[in-house]
């Protein structure tokens, strides 16, 4: 007699659900369930890696892995499909080209832009959010460098390029530009004192909340190499060719460019609120123990989800870390429902931030109060990126994709 194994679908082949994929497999036996996984690309990429697909500082297949590649297809059914809504009460998927149902289901749909409903942001920016829009970014800037050679007219906008959003993706991005932009002008043949990288925060500061002195080394780091700054300066309006901008009381400016790239914020996966799960924010509060809040057989992590820091009362900032921390206690706590065993609560091992500013340059904060400045900075970010290489596919996937330079 043919036994019904348990169906354990999980959405989204990123950090939250490649990981969650791979505890599954390795806690559960084929014959306790049937796992899924389902991710619009046939590949896995690095968000954390994509503001350098943007400026074009690695090609995009650095940032690509095929997912066939880390996770065993005789152990999970692969959907390359793209998730169009979920149906909470009937239990099934429904995708592009077909539909499928759970007894299960993990929610890692990661996240997407968000743009506050500011006027022409969502028509006439660019976006880092996958490989794709990335790519546009890259190529974009490069037409525009071509462009300014052959018109004829004054177009020396076209070589102005604004980042909206002085948060961690905006920081790097420019980071990675400041790099970039020397090499473009050299192959254009254009004098670098005619591109402007201009970096817009409404806030006083950029990267706000964040340690001061370190803010103030980015800060620095990135001025060095001729990036401007507007902070205390609101983007309040996007057209094709520029912005508008104002501080709080003074008249507003229009800064015309030729590229524009919004790094203003980030929300849910737009799918969560369609498929009417509750968002707060732009995410659904998740109980502790990464459930959504009325769904005992659904979890959702990573950028769908704000989990509480029990200490301060306030939502952990959505990052890969965290997500694939989550990974972990979604498995257990999968295979706890499966057995009826004790669900765990999830509790967050924070091991610090460290952003790169570009080429050798970077700064963070790792063990607690650590802080670390320049090129001991790159280092460790990319002893970050190489241990969810490791984690994710081993070794081998450490030599094939690893960041072993500090530059
Ligand atoms: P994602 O990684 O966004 O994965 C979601 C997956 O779902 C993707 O594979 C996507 O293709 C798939 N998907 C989406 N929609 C559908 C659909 N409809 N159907 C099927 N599949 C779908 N965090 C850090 O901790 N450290 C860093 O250094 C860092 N750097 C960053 C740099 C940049 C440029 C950016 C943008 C973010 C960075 N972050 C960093 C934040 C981090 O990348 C995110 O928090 C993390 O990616 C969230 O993981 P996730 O698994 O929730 O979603
Ligand atoms: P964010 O929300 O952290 O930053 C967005 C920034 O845009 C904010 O500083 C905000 O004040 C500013 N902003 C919003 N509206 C504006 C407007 N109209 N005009 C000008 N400025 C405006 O978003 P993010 O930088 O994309 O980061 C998203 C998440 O990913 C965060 O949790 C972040 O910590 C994480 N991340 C981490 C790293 C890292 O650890 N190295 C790198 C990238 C992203």
């Amino acid at each position: 007699m043919q036994v019904t194994k348990p169906k354990v679908v999980v959405l989204g082949a990123g950090y939250a659900g490649m990981m969650t994929t791979k505890r599954l497999t390795e806690k559960l036996q084929p014959e306790e369930a049937e796992i899924t996984l389902v991710n619009k690309h046939n590949y896995h990429y690095q968000t954390t890696w994509l503001h350098e697909v943007a400026a074009g500082t690695i090609n995009q297949n650095r940032s690509r892995i095929m997912i066939s590649d880390v996770i065993d297809k005789n152990r999970v059914n692969l959907i390359h499909d793209t998730v169009v809504k979920i149906n909470k009460n009937d239990q099934r998927i429904v995708l592009e080209n077909d539909e499928i149902d759970y007894d299960y289901l993990v929610i890692g749909l990661g996240f997407e832009k968000a743009t506050f409903g500011i006027p022409g942001m969502d028509e006439h920016a660019f976006s880092i959010v996958s490989v794709d829009s990335s790519r546009m970014i890259r190529e974009h800037i490069e037409y525009q460098f071509a462009r300014y050679k052959v018109e004829e007219a004054e177009n020396d906008h076209l070589l102005t390029i604004i980042v909206g959003g002085g948060g961690f993706t905006g920081i790097e991005f420019i980071g990675e530009l400041a790099e970039k932009v020397p090499q473009l002008c050299k192959k254009y043949d254009i004098d670098r004192r005619k591109v402007r990288v201009i970096n817009i925060e409404a806030a006083p500061t950029i990267l706000p909340g964040f340690d001061q002195d370190l803010v103030d080394y980015a800060r620095k780091s990135l001025e060095f190499r001729d990036i401007e700054f507007k902070t205390g300066t609101m983007i309040k309006e996007c057209k094709a060719d520029a912005v508008i901008v104002g501080k709080e009381e003074e008249e507003e400016e229009e800064i015309k460019a030729g590229t524009i790239v919004w790094t203003g914020g980030v929300q849910a996966n737009s799918i969560i609120g369609d498929s009417g799960f509750e968002l707060t924010k732009g995410k659904v509060n998740v109980d502790p123990d990464l459930r959504a809040p009325g769904y005992p057989n659904i979890f959702i992590l990573g950028d769908c989800a704000w989990v509480m820091n029990p200490e301060t009362g306030k939502p952990y900032p959505p990052t890969a870390q965290i997500a694939i921390q989550e990974a972990d206690t979604c498995a257990n706590n999968i295979e706890a429902l499966l057995y009826g065993g004790q669900m765990e609560q999830f509790i967050f091992d924070d091991k610090g931030t460290v952003a790169s500013l570009g080429g050798r340059e970077g700064m963070g904060v790792v063990f607690g109060d650590k802080k670390l400045y320049g090129m001991t900075a790159k280092a460790m970010k990319n002893v970050i990126d190489d241990r969810y290489l490791f984690l994710l596919g081993g070794a081998g996937l450490v030599l094939k994709k690893g960041k072993f330079r500090p530059f």
